[in-house]
């Protein structure tokens, strides 16, 4: 069917990123792979071709877009080239628009141009090693000083994407207890220098996908925060999460079906050309069938998930619909790309394939940015359930 969400900006856009990738992202990824991130000068060059700054308004040194879809043909060209930009995606899709929503002036004046050129990577921690799906029982604590003009930032976190080369890390902590009536009060997020004293970077986690982004562990020691480096108000921290978890979800449900696409297009190249029995493999029936099924997933994914980006990029996206397109879009490209594995036969299930990598890096969108179990929660309860 048709695709008609993007236009011709888009389309050109879509060329630049293809041949930046081509250039000077496929040659080397490999490398990253093995580093378990991109060089932080890659997301310099980022910044230098205007792909962090998209969104950032123009007086900060960015291109001043409203749109999310410059981000979503980010995401397709990735896929497409079994690629990736390392923490990109987390930085740009995920932290923006806490920067831009709750982020004072001044705040603005100190990070958003920086966040632009990629001089200031940032980072999100919300998990930590006893909580994950249960946001409101975050533990990390942050104690206003006696003279209050700092915090004292203690705890642990952990799967922090980006978070070994992070400048900034906007930290979900506890600046309060919960009360009875509210177990979502007192979370407030600060935007913590990395250079501080007492910020440490544990253990680099070894994920069976996602090679080239990191993944780290985090701790806090009496870190000294400057309440000037507080994003908006003290106790409101789960509600900006609510509000902006949704478009994490979509731009994972993007990822979906970007995903699913580019396995149905491995597969179908493959399978042409794989002789089994004396006859290519397309031509057993079964393999008609099942890319026949997979192609008409790869629709559906498309379309819930364009649909999302529409209704995102109008401010009509609810936290619900953002639930349902990452439940759906993530769910369908898992059962896509396990079908498209299946029709590589053992060459699937070898890394050089692209088909192997694709498997390997989407079977975390079930979990991350809330699991599939948490969405189906959000949904139920949006039914009155
Ligand atoms: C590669 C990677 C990158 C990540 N990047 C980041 C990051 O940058 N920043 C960050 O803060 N976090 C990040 N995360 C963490 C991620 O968001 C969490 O792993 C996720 O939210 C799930 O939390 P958990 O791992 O603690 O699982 P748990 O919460 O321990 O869940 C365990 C199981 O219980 C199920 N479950 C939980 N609650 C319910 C319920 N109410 N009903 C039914 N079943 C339920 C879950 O669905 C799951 O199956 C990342 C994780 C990974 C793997």
């Amino acid at each position: 069917m048709q695709r008609t969400v993007f236009n011709e900006d888009h389309d050109a856009f879509r060329n630049t990123i293809h041949d930046f990738i081509a250039k000077e992202v496929a040659p080397v990824h490999h490398d990253w792979e093995g580093e378990g991130h991109p060089p932080r000068d890659f997301y310099r060059r980022l910044g230098e071709l205007g792909v962090l700054g998209i969104q950032v308004p123009e007086e900060f040194g960015g291109g001043g877009e409203k749109s999310f879809k410059f981000a979503a043909v980010v995401g397709e060209e990735t896929a497409a080239a079994g690629v990736s930009f390392g923490s990109y995606s987390v930085h740009t899709n995920l932290i923006l628009p806490y920067l831009l929503e709750y982020a004072n002036d001044e705040q603005k004046q100190r990070w958003l141009p920086g966040f632009a050129s990629g001089d200031i990577m940032f980072a999100i921690a919300m998990t930590e090693p006893g909580t994950g799906s249960d946001l409101a029982n975050i533990a990390t604590s942050a104690k206003l000083s006696a003279d209050g003009t700092h915090y004292v930032l203690n705890g642990a976190k952990t799967f922090i994407t980006g978070g070994a080369l992070a400048d900034r890390v906007l930290v979900v902590c506890r600046t309060a207890p919960s009360t009875p009536e509210d177990r979502r009060a007192g979370l407030t997020i600060l935007v913590v220098d990395t250079a501080s004293e007492g910020f440490a970077v544990g253990r680099k986690i070894e994920k069976i996908g996602l090679k080239a982004s990191d993944t780290a562990e985090l701790s806090f020691t009496d870190v000294s925060v400057p309440v000037t480096d507080r994003l908006g108000d003290e106790g409101a921290g789960f509600s900006y999460l609510t509000h902006n978890l949704a478009q994490e979800r979509l731009s994972i449900a993007l990822g979906g079906s970007a995903t699913s696409a580019a396995a149905l297009q491995h597969a179908i190249a493959y399978v042409k050309e794989r002789k089994v029995f004396g006859k290519p493999v397309a031509a057993f029936q079964n393999t008609k069938f099942v890319l026949a099924e997979c192609a008409t997933e790869v629709e559906a994914i498309q379309l819930m998930a364009d649909r999302a980006l529409e209704l995102h990029d109008a401010g009509e996206l609810t936290v619900a619909d953002a639930a349902k397109a990452k439940l759906f879009c993530t769910e369908a490209a898992g059962r896509v790309i396990d079908k498209c594995l299946q029709l590589h036969g053992g060459y699937g299930y070898i890394l050089e394939y692209p088909i192997a990598r694709l498997y390997a890096d989407t079977r975390v969108s079930r979990i991350y940015g809330g699991t599939s179990e948490v969405m189906k929660t959000i949904i139920a309860k949006d039914l009155g359930l």
